[in-house]
């Protein structure tokens, strides 16, 4: 609607994508070595900007008549658990689907979150503001280094010259994000919509069969690339879905990630963390922290999303399950022989209500068995442990979150502080030490009026005793040299950089003051976000040392 495909200059792919390794992520980071070069490649640069501001599009290198038609895909969803009909994709425009050319068998699209309306945009400007740009921009790679599945940030432009108009008018700005697919659950459901009450966007909309099936067998082959060995595909697209989705949310858990907004309609089929709204990472831990401010029950709430990861899975087994069901009716039979013709609405409730029976035990059951697994690992990570526990690891886990919580501790900054734990510190020559060490812990509560030091340092005391159990436990050789590689560990697990709201705050605010000092404070912190287990800043002050201002980073702490 824009004439996206209409505007000069284009751009050659190829050099497309040697400029995006150039530009990796941000050019506000790229050492001068780097950056000389880039001033030779200044024309392509500005050609590239075009492409990602929105304003032309790639052209085949072979054949410049080649042009690539920016797309977008439709998708429904449920939100907040409703059914919400067909919500976008409004303003999500891809441009390019081609292969990593440091690794063939890797697909990456790129999308531009931001550039205009779509033909889903319904009424909505297309638009994406500084604001949330920024959040995007910074969030994916920040869980990226935590080692968390989620889409990639690529570039971020900003459009100073286009205003948008929210509660107060704002400055446009682009996000480039990649991954290898974008399609959502919602992207099933749309084409399966559960039945409506009337007064739901006027009348029932039929379930195109043909169109789930296309969908579903070009997502075996070219985004899951599950087999589709006598027709059984619909099933595996689901297992491989939960099976992703579930390490997903487990990373997040494990992490203190909170989404935010866990409609079906931002839940990845490839089980990648998208869509990086109102999302928050923990401060002090609070299993019922709500990150979302809309979100009055708490549906998204931080204990709750593995649940609403469950629920979105659920869905998509729901759109799917005519297709699995007619699978043994209707063996390999392919789009358009006779598939789905003349099919009445008894029988797809039948297909159905059978899909939904072949897999809906086995889809739970694998769920948790996969999110304990990849718990356990992000946790033992974090504890510095190599080995599971001989019976439970929760035995660990839980009590040290119970603390957290009970004394309302931060959770990161509790968890780096275990770098400093030694096993000795709790025999009685080390009684002073020990106390100085429990002491650290207090130092990261929100409330020390609350906070009941007697309880909780016998508390601490205990805990401690099983954690000093499970490192010796590990403990080979020459003690000294083991404990230190353990102490390493931890701090290789646990980010001594967090991308929290007072950090994301200042960033915006510092883009929006002044754009060009904005942006060296911007790549900063892309920077730490990208390798938060660095020591950034002063040893010994486990606080990122940032450009940002010093008393308001005391303050909202
Ligand atoms: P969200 O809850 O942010 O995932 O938004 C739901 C849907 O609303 C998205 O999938 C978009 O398609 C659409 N949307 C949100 N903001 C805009 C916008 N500014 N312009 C067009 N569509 C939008
Ligand atoms: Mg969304
Ligand atoms: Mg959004």
């Amino acid at each position: 609607e824009t004439g996206l495909r209409d505007c000069l200059p284009h751009l050659d792919v190829g050099d497309a994508f040697e400029l995006l390794g150039k530009f990796s992520l941000s050019d506000c980071s790229v050492n001068e070595e780097d950056r000389k070069e880039m001033k030779e490649d200044e024309a392509a640069r500005q050609e590239l900007i075009a492409v990602l501001g929105g304003h032309a599009v790639l052209v085949s290198a072979e054949d410049a008549e080649v042009k690539f038609a920016p797309w977008s895909l439709r998708y429904s969803g449920h939100q907040f658990g409703v059914w919400a009909g067909q919500l976008g994709d409004g303003r999500a425009i891809s441009v390019l689907a081609t292969l990593d050319p440091k690794d063939p068998d890797s697909v990456w699209e790129l999308q531009l979150k931001g550039a205009g309306r779509t033909p889903f945009a319904r009424s909505a400007d297309g638009l994406a503001v500084v604001r949330s740009s920024i959040r995007e921009y910074l969030c994916a790679e920040a869980m990226y280094a935590l080692g968390i599945p989620t889409s990639r940030s690529l570039a971020i432009i900003s459009l100073p010259d286009l205003p948008v108009l929210r509660e107060r008018t704002e400055a446009a700005s682009i996000v480039t994000r990649l991954a290898p697919s974008f399609i959502r659950i919602g992207s099933f459901e749309a084409l399966n919509p559960p039945a409506q009450m009337f007064f739901f966007g006027g009348g029932q909309q039929a379930a195109d069969l043909d169109a789930l099936r296309m969908l579903g067998e070009w997502v075996s082959d070219n985004v899951l690339r599950v087999p589709r060995n006598g027709g059984a595909w619909g099933r595996a697209i689901v297992l491989e879905a939960t099976k992703r989705n579930a390490r997903m949310v487990a990373g997040w858990q494990a992490y203190g990630f909170m989404h935010g907004v866990i409609n079906t309609d931002n839940v990845s089929i490839l089980g990648l963390t998208i869509d990086y709204g109102p999302y928050a990472f923990m401060d002090v831990f609070d299993p019922m922290h709500i990150c979302n401010h809309t979100d009055g029950e708490g549906r998204y709430a931080y204990k709750h999303q593995p649940a609403m990861i469950m629920f979105a899975l659920r869905s998509l087994l729901t759109a799917l399950a005519p297709v699995i069901g007619a699978e043994a009716e209707l063996g390999n039979k392919a789009v358009g022989e006779g598939w789905a013709k003349d099919v009445d609405e008894e029988k797809i409730k039948g297909w159905r209500e059978k899909g939904i029976e072949l897999v809906e035990k086995e889809f739970e059951t694998l769920f948790h068995a996969e999110y304990d697994e990849a718990y356990g690992e992000h946790m033992r990570k974090r504890f510095g442990l190599k080995n599971p526990a001989d019976t439970d690891d929760s035995a660990l886990f839980a009590p040290f979150l119970a603390l957290l919580a009970d004394q309302r501790l931060d959770f990161h900054l509790s968890f780096r502080h275990l770098a400093t734990f030694r096993p000795a510190l709790l025999s009685p020559a080390s009684a002073d030490a020990l106390a100085a060490f429990v002491e650290t812990f207090f130092g990261f509560t929100s409330d020390p009026g609350y906070l009941q030091r007697d309880v909780a340092t016998q508390s601490w005391l205990r805990w401690l005793e099983k954690l000093a159990a499970r490192v010796e436990g590990e403990v080979e050789g020459d003690a000294d040299a083991a404990l230190e590689k353990w102490a390493e560990r931890v701090r290789a697990a646990n980010p001594r950089f967090v991308l929290r709201q007072w950090v994301l705050e200042e960033v915006i605010a510092r883009v929006e003051a002044d754009a060009e000092s904005g942006k060296r404070v911007l790549g900063k912190i892309m920077q730490m976000a990208s390798s938060p287990f660095e020591q950034w800043g002063a040893e010994g002050d486990e606080r990122p040392d940032t450009e940002l201002d010093a008393e308001t980073k005391e303050e909202r702490r």
